[in-house]
């Protein structure tokens, strides 16, 4: 052993007495409680409101939480959902008398070894012991997605199985020896709920109206309380109390069958102590039936990344490249490719496949007033596109989408792929709250889309169609439906890349083709691939945000730099307008700085904290190497008071403390911004 650490704040919990307690203080708080009593089925109600049968008759609820452990499968089955959980079966062993534990004068710590791979604590005088199986040898009940679980099933426990976590036996022998001299009195094996990431899923569930779950908890005694008081504020409050998005239930859809989260939870379960890496992937499941029309030409070429269900690539391979995902703390063989993509974008065109954004048509006679009640921005005009940002009711960031006009009344949103339907499903809400005449379409699967940017985008496009794509003539932040190669594509003068660029929308079938003619017309500007990674270099040096980084439901757009997407003037009252005003009268308390850093082979990913005068005083919220300035870049959340341009701070990476200065964002100035300033006749800084 080199080193271990120590939590004083760490215990354990009896899971019945803990049950019991909740219970008993839900009871205190007017809840009524009937147990044991089984639901039977249930029925939504036109008026949204649910009818709950149960063998003593029907319960009528406004809103219903499935919070049915392994029978949640069960619960969904009934309003036709398959939830994508799966039971996998765990086992602990509890010991006889130590006398060396005995004779303990306080309680040992609970103690986890990673490499062995199990927990260890102290029962009574004996060690109670919990090994997780590797992804080959562990075990899932998978009879009980197929067929059900028995009926009847309750506090029964499963057939221990000592020869399957006997390595993890021998591993907790050597670091605590007087486990040899222990008889084993008692193996508990029961089932667990995973879902695929083994996070659990919380929240409202999106397609069905009042459905909330919490489910899916792999470690559910130690989440109980907290989730509880989480969805019980959200219910009261209406928004989510503080960001959890990573529990969101909507993360998953139609493409978490059965057998990929079969094959998910084996290799979340097998991995439960391995060190997780940033950029991280994992590959059990991959990739699933939503594969973007170039899947099978890039997969070779590049290496991909999952998002939601899609395969995107992150960078592409040249000869003399090493290949391959290679996880590391530090930059690794995708460092020099994304630099070389970066060049490709900033000094000649790249191509990108963008087809995993989420995709919404939005028409019907109120669809003007929807969006203008939903979003803070104003309702762009026909053929025109904006960013623009949902607020909750507290002013906080619920999501960012570009929303364009197509024709009068006609809308297309595009949000990222990890928020397709939480989007959806609060943009549902709202129609249903204000009763307004809209049909909304899903377009997420059916349409592919690809991104090309850089100098020569305009050029190559332009070889493809008769429309003229002049900047007079199609201005940034324009959208039209055009032909390109006889192939119809409503195109968006839009590039998350701050280059000129356009994002090409498309029937999904239509996407090699697509692609194969915009390779064959820039030939002779060099036309090239490019990923996200070198995309997000991009959009750093361009200052661009993220959603669920730079902004999410814990921030407000204020003290994210959105002001420009906010129009608090509007005539309309949209969602969050009334709270953003107070938050505006009172003054932020912190805001979005944009930082760089003297960094050495390491860059910021998020979430590391920033230190100033020994202290730690905010956090990062995400990171790239800057291939024009040579130097990393973060942007952070810090105190108002520190948030001056030329503050120095330092920022934390991987245990040591690196110097970092507030600069003037952006780093680059964004295409349109440098073609204005030309027009202008000053020369812009690039
Ligand atoms: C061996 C083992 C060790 C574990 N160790 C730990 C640990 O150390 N720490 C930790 O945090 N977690 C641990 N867990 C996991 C933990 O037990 C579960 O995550 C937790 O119990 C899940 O809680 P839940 O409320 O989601 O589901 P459950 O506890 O399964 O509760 C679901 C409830 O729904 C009821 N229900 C189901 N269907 C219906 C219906 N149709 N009508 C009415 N009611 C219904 C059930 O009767 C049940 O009361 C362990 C689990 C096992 C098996």
């Amino acid at each position: 052993v080199l080193a271990g650490l120590y939590n004083p704040g760490d215990g354990h919990i009896d899971p019945y007495s803990l049950t019991m307690a909740l219970a008993a203080g839900a009871r205190k708080y007017g809840a009524q409680l009937n147990y044991p009593v089984q639901v039977t089925n249930l029925n939504s109600r036109s008026d949204g409101t649910w009818e709950v049968e149960t063998p003593l008759g029907i319960i009528r609820a406004k809103r219903i939480v499935n919070t049915a452990g392994f029978w949640a499968r069960e619960i969904g089955k009934m309003i036709g959902l398959q939830h994508p959980l799966i039971p996998v079966h765990h086992q602990y062993v509890v010991t006889s008398t130590i006398p060396e534990v005995k004779a303990l004068k306080t309680e040992l710590p609970v103690i986890r070894d990673l490499e062995g791979s199990y927990y260890l604590r102290q029962e009574r005088d004996g060690l109670l012991f919990g090994p997780y199986e590797s992804e080959e040898k562990m075990k899932l009940q998978d009879s009980w997605v197929t067929n059900g679980v028995p009926p009847g099933f309750g506090k029964e426990l499963f057939e221990p199985d000592l020869d399957r976590i006997m390595e993890h036996i021998e591993a907790a022998m050597e670091m605590v020896p007087v486990l040899k001299n222990a008889d084993i009195i008692n193996t508990i094996a029961g089932p667990i709920t995973y879902s695929p990431d083994i996070l659990p899923m919380v929240g409202p569930h999106q397609g069905v109206r009042n459905y909330w779950v919490a489910i899916g908890f792999g470690y559910g005694i130690i989440h109980a309380g907290g989730i509880g008081k989480y969805l019980s504020d959200w219910i009261l409050q209406g928004e989510p109390p503080f960001d959890l998005i990573e529990l969101d239930p909507n993360r998953y859809g139609k493409w978490t069958t059965t057998e990929y989260t079969a094959a998910k939870a084996r290799e979340s379960y097998g991995f439960n102590n391995i060190v997780g890496y940033p950029k991280e992937e994992r590959f059990a499941g991959r990739p699933t039936e939503r594969t973007s029309g170039l899947y099978d030409l890039l997969k070779s070429k590049c290496s991909m990344g999952f998002h939601t269900g899609w395969e995107q690539p992150h960078w592409f391979y040249k000869p003399g490249d090493e290949t391959g995902y290679k996880p590391s703390f530090r930059r690794t063989n995708w460092f020099d490719p994304v630099g070389r993509e970066y060049k490709q974008v900033m000094e000649k065109v790249g191509v990108i496949d963008l087809s995993p954004f989420g995709k919404f048509k939005v028409k019907g006679t109120d669809s003007v007033k929807l969006l203008d009640h939903l979003f803070a921005n104003v309702v762009p005009k026909v053929g025109s596109t904006n960013i623009s940002h949902m607020l909750t009711p507290r002013g906080k960031v619920y999501a960012e989408l570009t929303v364009s006009q197509l024709s009068p009344g006609e809308f297309m949103l595009v949000t990222g792929s990890g928020s397709e339907l939480h989007d959806l499903r609060w943009i549902e809400e709202e129609v249903t709250r204000g009763s307004y005449k809209v049909e909304i379409e899903n377009m997420t699967d059916e349409m592919g889309v690809l991104g090309v940017a850089g100098p020569y985008a305009r050029q190559i496009l332009q070889k493809l169609t008769s429309e003229d794509l002049s900047d007079g003539s199609f201005k940034f932040l324009q959208s039209r439906h055009l032909k390109l190669s006889d192939i119809a594509v409503t195109a968006i003068r839009i590039s998350y890349t701050g280059e000129l660029g356009w994002e090409l929308y498309h029937r999904k079938e239509d996407s090699l083709a697509l692609y194969s003619a915009i390779m064959e017309a820039g030939q002779k500007e060099g036309i090239d691939n490019f990923g996200t990674y070198a995309l997000n270099a991009l959009r750093l040096e361009k200052g661009f945000r993220a959603w669920g980084a730079e902004m999410n439901c814990d921030t407000n757009p204020l003290e994210a730099g959105l002001e420009y997407f906010v129009k608090l003037n509007k005539p309309a009252d949209f969602t969050g307008k009334q709270a953003l005003k107070q938050i505006k009268e009172k003054g932020l308390k912190r805001r979005l700085v944009y930082l760089t850093l003297e960094t050495d082979n390491v860059d910021p990913e998020g979430n590391e904290s920033v230190w100033h005068n020994g202290k730690v005083i905010g956090n990062t919220t995400s990171g790239s190497f800057s291939y024009s300035a040579q130097q990393s870049l973060a942007f952070a959340y810090v105190p108002t008071e520190l948030s001056k341009v030329g503050q120095k701070l330092e920022v934390e990476l991987l245990g040591k403390n690196y110097p970092a200065a507030i600069v003037q964002e952006p780093l680059v100035l964004t295409e349109p911004t440098r073609m204005r300033l030309q027009r202008k006749g000053e020369s812009p800084k690039v």
